[in-house]
Order: C-alpha cells, then sequence, then structure tokens
C-alpha cells in the first residue's frame, strides 16, 4: 500500500480552501421534518431551516408554516443539500428532534 501524494490527498470542498477545518461551521443536517418526521436526507432538496436549523419538509414549510418558523418565528429558508460523498467526512446529524406541541392546523 503506497500513500498518495500530499497534494491529492484532500480534495478540494469550498470556494476559499482546499479543505474544511474540523472548526468549520456547517449544518447540522437534522434528519427529519419537525411537523410530520417525514425524512430530510442531507443530499436531498425540499427541506427548510430557519436560522436556529429548526426543520421542515416542503409540505409543511409552505402549506401548514407559511413559510414562518413556529418555534422561533423566525423565516424559513430552503436547506442547501450536501453533497452525497460529504457525509461520511462531514456527517449529518441523526439526532431526531420532535417538537413538544403539534404544529399548527392546515388553515392557519
Ligand atoms: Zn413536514
Ligand atoms: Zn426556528
Amino acid at each position: 500500500m503506497t500513500a498518495p501524494p500530499a497534494h491529492a490527498a484532500a480534495p478540494r470542498l469550498c470556494c476559499n480552501s482546499g479543505s474544511l477545518p474540523r472548526s468549520h461551521a456547517m449544518l447540522e443536517m437534522r434528519p427529519h421534518c419537525e411537523c410530520c418526521g417525514r425524512d430530510l436526507p442531507a443530499d436531498a432538496a425540499g427541506a427548510w431551516i430557519c436560522s436556529f436549523e429548526c426543520t421542515f419538509c416542503d409540505d409543511c414549510a409552505r402549506e401548514r408554516l407559511h413559510g414562518t418558523c413556529p418555534n422561533c418565528g423566525g423565516e424559513l429558508l430552503r436547506r442547501p443539500t450536501r453533497a452525497a460523498a460529504l457525509p461520511r467526512k462531514y456527517p449529518a446529524s441523526t439526532q431526531r428532534r420532535v417538537r413538544a406541541e403539534p404544529c399548527p392546523p392546515d388553515a392557519a
């Protein structure tokens, strides 16, 4: 087994550096919608988050919550996806959090 050359070890991950430091702030990428529990994989589009990373699926964020986080009242924005190859090095969260209170009804 031969070690690869140092310059080939780290793939270019983002625009400002060849690698991400351990302390690099990253989204937690919660694995599911807090309202309905639907799975929201880190590499799939269709998840919405607020600035605290309360995480919701497309249906809940738009039709039920109307773009506003029910936990903190903040704006919900589309969560960026994480490249499927990255979770091995930068794993998405597997911690499932569910709201203590039910989400507002559809006709809010
Ligand atoms: Zn949902
Ligand atoms: Zn929130």
